[in-house]
């Protein structure tokens, strides 16, 4: 019998509404450019295919109502995005199949050093510093699919301050949540814990230690992020 030379880490996990349960994260998986105008605005052809993908360490996942300023950056900007979470998974997963995986949603951030974005796309490098910074993924608690429903549409949107940056709707999504599950088990095995943030619509933009972040999408109440 081995023993672990040191306390393993926390298991990461997410609340549920109206449960006493805990969604225990495995992986998080992040698509890029996954609404028209937000391609737009990051200077891409939103036609261009296929989708790409990120991951954040699941230790990203918060769900403290904070968001700790990281280092190394002057331009952290906010993106506000659906997250789904997965109870089962598998490889190869046709795209008629992917909803039967769902777990639930999350209203989620994805907080971004965009200048080192910037320069990690310039020079050709991994995207993990802009992207996978502590904290960097704040999430409200999951709502169950079996009360909420498939979600493949409704408002969402993203207040800094009470001011309105980002709004739209998830039916503008280029690629769809069950064609996310199906594209990604192509590339890995999916599992129970599983979660994909599910990109963002056009209005990123920065924030500043102080600030109060209020997202919120239909059918799944509100997250409300202040900037430490
Ligand atoms: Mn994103």
């Amino acid at each position: 019998m081995s023993e672990f030379s040191f306390a393993p880490a926390p298991q990461p996990v997410i609340s549920i509404a109206r449960s006493t349960q805990l969604f225990p994260v495995r992986r998080v998986y992040c698509i890029g450019r996954n609404y028209a105008d937000h391609a737009v605005e990051m200077g891409h052809d939103p036609k261009t295919s296929p989708p790409f993908f990120f991951q954040k360490n699941p230790n990203n996942v918060t769900e403290t109502g904070g968001f700790i300023y990281p280092s190394h950056s002057n331009d952290v900007h906010h993106e506000i995005e659906m997250i789904v979470a997965l109870h089962s998974g598998g490889t190869n997963i046709d795209v008629s199949q992917a909803d039967t995986h769902i777990f639930g949603y999350s209203i989620g951030l994805d907080m971004t050093r965009r200048d080192l974005q910037a320069e990690m796309k310039r020079l050709g490098r991994p995207w993990e510093a802009s992207k996978a910074a502590e904290g960097s993924a704040p999430t409200s608690q999951l709502h169950l699919r079996e009360e909420t429903g498939l979600i493949n549409s409704g408002r969402i949107e993203l207040r800094v301050n009470g001011e309105i940056k980002q709004e739209s709707d998830l039916s503008m999504m280029i690629w769809t949540v069950s064609e996310q599950i199906s594209i990604l088990s192509e590339y890995y095995e999916l599992a129970a814990g599983d979660i994909i943030m599910t990109g963002t619509p056009a209005g990123v933009g920065p924030v500043q230690k102080g600030d109060v972040m209020h997202g919120s999408i239909e059918g799944l109440g509100e997250l409300t992020v202040t900037v430490d």
